[in-house]
Order: structure tokens, then C-alpha cells, then sequence
């Protein structure tokens, strides 16, 4: 199983498509050692995450005790305190570390609203690599604001050495946000595709998967339907810093527990937890998210296996571009039937704005006072 925990909400960034930070927690109660020793020692994929998960004062501590639970123990961070992170990644070379960077200078540090972010995460991650750091990398969040970019950074990305994960905007309660859609889905899907021959120019396996991953990105921008079901709750979790256990870090409706009050085996053999399986199951939403798209593209019995689909897929595309094709992008993506929306929101930079915070303490209604959090 794969796992993300939130392991605090407050976060020194102030994102447009993320607005966590205006709702910080309490650090005195936010997750503890304690709780995170109750999760499985058999996972594979472990991502601490927040907010911004170097706030935690004790996150070598958490490191210490998560590393041995996981296959891959990551990191997600903004890579503003990346020097937080140098003495974890002296102790743990090969822990998988990610910080978010939207583009070039101007574009990273307006999209999250950080002074300074770009030099600060750039110098930051070569000096881990300078530390021995083995598994270091972006991410990116493609939206109509760096879409553009998105190639160049692949491209820097490589030249660096750096591996570079993807995503899009979407609405979903880790992020307080239930208007983040594009302004032109066409547009970022077109430059979608080209990312997609990019990488499929490479001779790196794991590279050729992230092009399926961002095939699916393209449904997702696009409304489309989902590449490949949702196993949410059966292979992935998200846990908040309260300890609430959810099916995904979309739908609060699918809480499963608490990890601070239960064991990870009542919560995972509960019958509410069969519930939740199979509302998953019947889950509408046009969601990709990285957690529920890598566990949908894998062979549920031997997680190093792809499935089918994304394989075929692959195969035939990474041929087509060998021998100077091109990808048949319409075979998976009708674009006459592209989303129309009635009314899209504009996403405000707060590079230069003050920051209005309201704390959440965990006797509060969390989440679901915002609404719904839909994707199309
Ligand atoms: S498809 Fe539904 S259950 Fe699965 S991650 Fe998306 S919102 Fe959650």
C-alpha cells in the first residue's frame, strides 16, 4: 500500500492553486511519533507531506522511525528550508525527496507566492546532490501559468540530473480549494503532448511511465474520463494531521478513522472501511491525482509490474516515436468532447500580497463546510 501524511498544515509558501496555508495547524497537535509508529512496516511508497513538512521540528525523528516502514520514503517539500533537509539526506542518501517548482524564476515565484523561492529551491536541491542525495527531483503543478515551461524544466530537470514529477490543478481538501480549473483546458493539453514526446525521446523505462502519467493529466485537463479506476482506500491512504485516516486527499466524505484512537488494522478491516471501497468504486470524479494514478497504472499482486494498459500503451508509442512517428493523441483523447465550462475562476498570485491566516484546531468542523470538491 501506499501512504501520504499531511504531517502539518502550516506551510511558508502561499500557493494560487493551494491555499492550505491560510489554514495553518496547531503544532501541538499535529500527528505525533506515536501515532506514525502504529502504520504497517510493509509499505511501499511513504510520502510526507504537507503544508510544508521541513516546519516539523521533529522531522528527522519521523524520518527515523518511517524509513524502515516503506520501500520509498519520500519527501514533499516547497525547498524553502531545504538546509533543514541536508542532515536527513547525509543519514538517508537514497530517501526520495521532491520540492515543488512551478517553472522558470518569475513563474515559480508567482504561481506560489514565494520571495526568492526559485533560487532558494534550485541551490538547494544541487546541494543535496553534493551531500549524496540519490533520488532527488521537481515537481510541478501544470496549469495554464507554466505550461509553457513545462518542457524546458524536463529538460533542466535531466541535465541536473533531477527527476521531475508532474501533476495538475485539482480541487480536493488537502489544498482548501474548490475552483482550481484551467482557464484553457485545450491549450495545457496541447502542451501536455509535447512533454509526453519529450520523454518518450529518452531511454529511460521509468520515464516512458511518466508519459502514460501524463497522458492521464491530459484526461484530467481535458474532463475527460479517467484513464485507469480509482483504488483508493485499497491502495493508497491519506492520513491528516489530526490522524483522520481518508481514502484520498480529495473526498473528505471517505474517512475511514482515526489513527490515534484505533490501530491501522481496525481502520483498514472495519466494515466501514468496506464501505468506503466500494464508494470508491463508484466514484464519478475525474480525478489524477499522483497517489491514485501510479497505484492505478500497477499490477495490483506484484507492484513493480505495469498494467496492461499503460504497458501496451508504452510499447507502442515509444516505437512510434522511435522511428520518427507520431503519437495518435486522439486515440485516447477525443477532444471533441472537451469540458465546457460555465464560469473559471481566476487564480490570484499572492507573491506580493499580505497573508490572511485562520488557524484550524482539531475540535473544528475540518473540510467539509467548504463544499464539495468536484473534478472535471
Ligand atoms: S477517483 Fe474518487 S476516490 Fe479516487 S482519488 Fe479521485 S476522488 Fe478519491
Amino acid at each position: 500500500m501506499d501512504i501520504a501524511v499531511i504531517l502539518t498544515y502550516r506551510c511558508n509558501s502561499k500557493c494560487s492553486m493551494c491555499h492550505v496555508w491560510q489554514f495553518p495547524t496547531l503544532q501541538k497537535e499535529e500527528i505525533t511519533l506515536e501515532t506514525l509508529a502504529k502504520l504497517p512496516a510493509n509499505l511501499d511508497h511513504l510520502n510526507l507531506t504537507g503544508g510544508e513538512p521541513s516546519l516539523r521540528r521533529d522531522l528527522m525523528e519521523i524520518v527515523e522511525l518511517l524509513y524502515p516502514k516503506a520501500r520509498t520514503l519520500e519527501i514533499s517539500s516547497n525547498g524553502l528550508f531545504a538546509a533543514r533537509l541536508e542532515p536527513i539526506v547525509k543519514k538517508y542518501p537514497h530517501i526520495k525527496i521532491r520540492f515543488s517548482l512551478e517553472g522558470s524564476e518569475g513563474t515559480n515565484n508567482r504561481i506560489r507566492g514565494e520571495k526568492n523561492g526559485y533560487t532558494r529551491k534550485v541551490n538547494g536541491l544541487l546541494r543535496l546532490k553534493e551531500l549524496g542525495g540519490a533520488d532527488l527531483g521537481f515537481a510541478t503543478v501544470i496549469q495554464d501559468d507554466n505550461v509553457d515551461e513545462v518542457v524546458e524544466l524536463f529538460r533542466f530537470c535531466r541535465q541536473q540530473g533531477f527527476e521531475l514529477a508532474t501533476s495538475t490543478l485539482h480541487n480536493g481538501f488537502q489544498f482548501q480549494k474548490t475552483d482550481n480549473i484551467p482557464y484553457d483546458r485545450i491549450r495545457v493539453a496541447k502542451c501536455i503532448e509535447q512533454l509526453i514526446e519529450e520523454q518518450l525521446r529518452t531511454w529511460e523505462i521509468k520515464t516512458w511511465f511518466r508519459a502514460y502519467l501524463n497522458l492521464g493529466l491530459i484526461a484530467k485537463v481535458t474532463g475527460l474520463k479517467r484513464m485507469l479506476p480509482c483504488t483508493a482506500a485499497t491502495d493508497f491512504a491519506f492520513i491528516d494531521p489530526w490522524g483522520d485516516v481518508y481514502a484520498c486527499n480529495v473526498r473528505p466524505d471517505l474517512i475511514m478513522g482515526n489513527l490515534e484512537t484505533q490501530s491501522w488494522t481496525e481502520i483498514m478491516n472495519d466494515r466501514l472501511a468496506a464501505g468506503i471501497r466500494q464508494r470508491v468504486n463508484n466514484c464519478t470524479q475525474n480525478c489524477w491525482m499522483v497517489g491514485s494514478a501510479r497505484t492505478a497504472m500497477r499490477q495490483s499482486g506484484w507492484i513493480e509490474a505495469p498494467k496492461s494498459t499503460p504497458l501496451i500503451w508504452v510499447i507502442r508509442n515509444k516505437a512510434r516515436i522511435t522511428w520518427g512517428g507520431r503519437i495518435p493523441f486522439e486515440n485516447d483523447i477525443d477532444y471533441s468532447k472537451v469540458y465546457r465550462d460555465t464560469l473559471v475562476p481566476e487564480r490570484v498570485s499572492f507573491l506580493d500580497q499580505g497573508a490572511n491566516r485562520k488557524v484550524q484546531i482539531k475540535d473544528d468542523l475540518h473540510y467539509t463546510h467548504l463544499g464539495e470538491f468536484i473534478n472535471r
